[in-house]
């Protein structure tokens, strides 16, 4: 029985537009949704407090502590009107105790009268300050009728906001939209629940949201460990989903007798590391099983992952089948086609190259080739699963990914074979931590091993007051030959900046080297960009300037020197990546970490262990132990699963346990029938999984 799979009633009113909130315009809309990165209730519901005011001190004037967030009972005594524009309208207040001045800036009389009217009562609240002795508050955050103390929130939960957002009006709709979360049937196990102390899901979401305690906005607080937990589960179970739904696939047997690998190797020049043996028979077994293949191959930069993938092809090829290997950018692709092609050349094996920039005659050659079966190998960006591409037989598919693709768009390429086996390659060392969230349980192979007779990167950390020092050095080099990257400073919040940045080293060097430098970057097209690239690899442009775009497996033999400013930046994961891309010929290299102060503990760290090491598996793991206070740029863009509401620097132990439960799930309840089975769809949904649970066999 194949059920239809919709998200369930009981969650519409969370998936509801915040537009429909009471007194919400659609100005603040729009500012709500740059803030939440959508307009849905959830996603408000899910926005958690970062601090929180506590006014619940409430000293009687003449014991009250300055400096201190008061809330205070007083009677209004006299109005002080300013005498210029640049006085302030002062309202003094009695509690019978002693007086206290309300200071307004820029306020309209009238207002004043209306609100704090001489002779009322009114319980305001805010910072307490002494001037010359008196105590002050300057603009109370709330000025209250004394009958309407419940309007005045003793203890008021602070959120990041976002300018046109205040914290009053965060909390308003946020209240709102908590009066929406409906009582959802418990999905977790009602032992570990117990065990926990955990509340329920909604008890749970109400509570975060009314923090008492500093404590209580900590990960590990019982409220926000339960819906962190809820969110991992979540995430484990669709994966599990996935890679369930693969597996159970029946699969082909590739099985290949030999003679390719045999010739290939041949060729080369070299013989395999004991790490691409063990890998190589990994895979050569997977494939060799009638079950779907998935398989993630870890391998560090230039650990040699490209020669694995061309002989697992082969084997795929010798048993008659075609197989097809994606990578995330066309340079990356060329690349891959420029390594591969000559080499099944040599052993008469076609290869081509589909990329978005191939058009016309040639294009339609490549497609023809590929629907009867020329073409052995093809080589491509995500060209290659589009609509009217259709092969002859694709049976294996390598996903060369570095994190830019989505589970959605690896397997829409292993759709278009039958039963494809799939390899997924990534280049950065990923601690196992992060391997579960993104792939679940997926197997996966590891290249632990570089190939022998690597020098070890010359790595040198300076402070940018040193330029003047590093670019007469690099002079020397480029003197000598080397060609060498200048990696310009990251600034987040603004890409403008970032290019203004890049440009004006651009010209500062040019003026200092000439016309041999080059200069790419994110906002360049794509085209212009490998003009650019094309010049840096024949040596027309000896320095080439750049934003991270080059992050991304360039191959450039010849350079060798590696400059990058501002690097405490820059995280470890993204320093390491862009190290490797020097390491890539026999010439020994240089790599010049340049930073600026102030540099913060982490980042003298980081940099610290960029000196110590060149291991990529030991790099990523202290990356994800040093991670933290949003320093790191370019972790979203890292493509790695993020959660809302846990946090990876916490709840690690979470996320184990969550894996074990979603196996121990999916072991009992393969179709999610039983009634906790219900319930855990309803997780599903709530988190959105809705994409790896449709066509699921209910
Ligand atoms: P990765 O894709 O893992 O970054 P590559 O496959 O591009 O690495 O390999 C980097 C370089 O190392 C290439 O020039 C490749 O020919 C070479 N190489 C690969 N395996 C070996 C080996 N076993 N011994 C020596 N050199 C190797
Ligand atoms: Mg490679």
């Amino acid at each position: 029985m194949k059920e239809k799979f919709m998200r369930p009633e009981i969650l519409y009113p969370l998936f509801a537009d915040i537009s429909s909130l009471k007194g919400i315009g659609t100005k603040t809309v729009k500012l709500l949704q740059n803030l939440l990165g959508s307009t849905k209730l959830i996603d408000l519901a899910f926005h958690l407090p970062s601090n929180l005011v506590d006014r619940s001190y409430c000293p009687k004037l003449v014991d009250a502590i300055s400096g201190r967030i008061c809330t205070i009972k007083a009677k209004v005594v006299e109005h002080i009107a300013p005498k210029s524009k640049h006085q302030p309208y002062k309202v003094i207040m009695s509690d019978g105790t002693d007086n206290i001045s309300l200071i307004f800036f820029k306020i309209y009389a009238d207002s004043i009268a209306k609100n704090l009217p001489i002779g009322s009562t009114r319980i305001v609240s805010g910072k307490l300050d002494s001037f010359n002795g008196n105590l002050q508050m300057s603009h109370p955050d709330y000025i209250v009728d004394e009958n309407d103390i419940n309007k005045l929130p003793l203890f008021e939960a602070v959120y990041p906001l976002t300018a046109g957002i205040s914290t009053k009006m965060i909390n308003r709709y946020i209240n709102q939209a908590l009066q929406k979360v409906p009582n959802l049937p418990e999905w977790l196990d009602n032992e570990f629940l117990k065990k926990q102390g955990w509340n329920n899901f909604r008890q749970a979401l109400t509570n975060v949201h009314s923090p008492r305690y500093r404590s209580d906005l900590e990960p590990f607080s019982k409220d926000r460990a339960r819906l962190a937990y809820d969110e991992l589960l979540a995430n484990q179970l669709a994966l599990a989903i996935v890679r369930e739904r693969v597996k159970k696939q029946k699969g082909r047997i590739i099985k290949g007798n030999g003679m390719l690998r045999k010739k290939i190797m041949e060729k080369l020049s070299f013989e395999l590391t004991k790490a691409q043996k063990n890998v190589l028979a990994e895979i050569y077994t997977d494939q060799a099983e009638p079950f779907r293949m998935l398989r993630l191959l870890q391998g560090d930069v230039g650990s040699g992952k490209t020669i694995v993938a061309l002989l697992a092809m082969l084997n795929a090829v010798e048993s008659g089948v075609q197989a097809a290997i994606m990578a995330p950018t066309e340079i990356l692709a060329k690349q891959h086609y420029e390594t591969i092609a000559p080499l099944c050349e040599d052993i008469g094996i076609k290869a081509e190259l589909l990329i978005g920039k191939t058009k016309g005659k040639t294009r339609n050659n490549i497609l023809q080739d590929l629907e009867n079966g020329k073409i052995n190998i093809i080589i491509g960006t995500h060209a290659l699963f589009q609509e009217d591409v259709k092969y002859k037989d694709l049976g294996f598919v390598v996903v060369d990914e570095q994190h830019r693709f989505g589970v959605h768009q690896r397997l829409s390429l292993s759709n278009k074979g039958d039963k494809a086996d799939v390899l997924i390659m990534t280049a950065t060392p990923i601690p196992r931590t992060l391997v579960l969230t993104s792939y679940g349980d997926m197997e996966y192979s590891k290249i632990d091993q570089m190939p022998e007779g690597r020098k070890p990167v010359d790595t040198r950390v300076l402070p940018v007051s040193k330029l003047g020092e590093t670019i007469a050095a690099l002079k020397r080099k480029l003197e000598e030959g080397t060609r060498a990257y200048w990696v310009c400073p990251l600034v987040e919040e603004s890409e403008k900046i970032d290019l203004a940045a890049a440009e004006a080293r651009y010209t500062d060097l040019q003026n200092f080297f000439g016309d041999k430098v080059g200069l790419v970057h994110g906002k360049m097209k794509e085209k212009d960009k490998d003009i650019v690239m094309e010049r840096f690899k024949k040596g027309e442009i000896n320095l080439l300037v750049a934003t991270t775009v080059i992050e991304v497996g360039v191959n450039v033999p010849e350079a060798t020197v590696m400059v990058i400013e501002h690097a405490e930046r820059f995280g470890l994961a993204q320093l390491h990546q862009l190290r490797g891309r020097v390491k890539r010929g026999i010439n020994p290299a240089t790599c010049l970490l340049l930073y600026s102060m102030p540099l913060s503990e982490i980042a003298q760290e980081r940099l610290n262990i960029m000196k110590q090491t060149e291991d990529g598996f030991l790099i990523a793991e202290k990356d994800l132990e040093l991670r933290g206070g949003g320093e790191i740029l370019g972790t979203r863009q890292s493509g790695f699963c993020s959660f809302r509401l846990a946090d990876m620097d916490y709840h690690k132990n979470l996320l184990v346990i969550a894996n074990q439960d979603a196996k121990l799930i999916l072991n009992k309840d393969p179709n999610l029938q039983s009634e906790r089975g219900q319930a855990l769809r309803t997780l599903l949904y709530l988190f959105e999984k809705d994409d790896s649970i449709k066509n699921y066999r209910g």
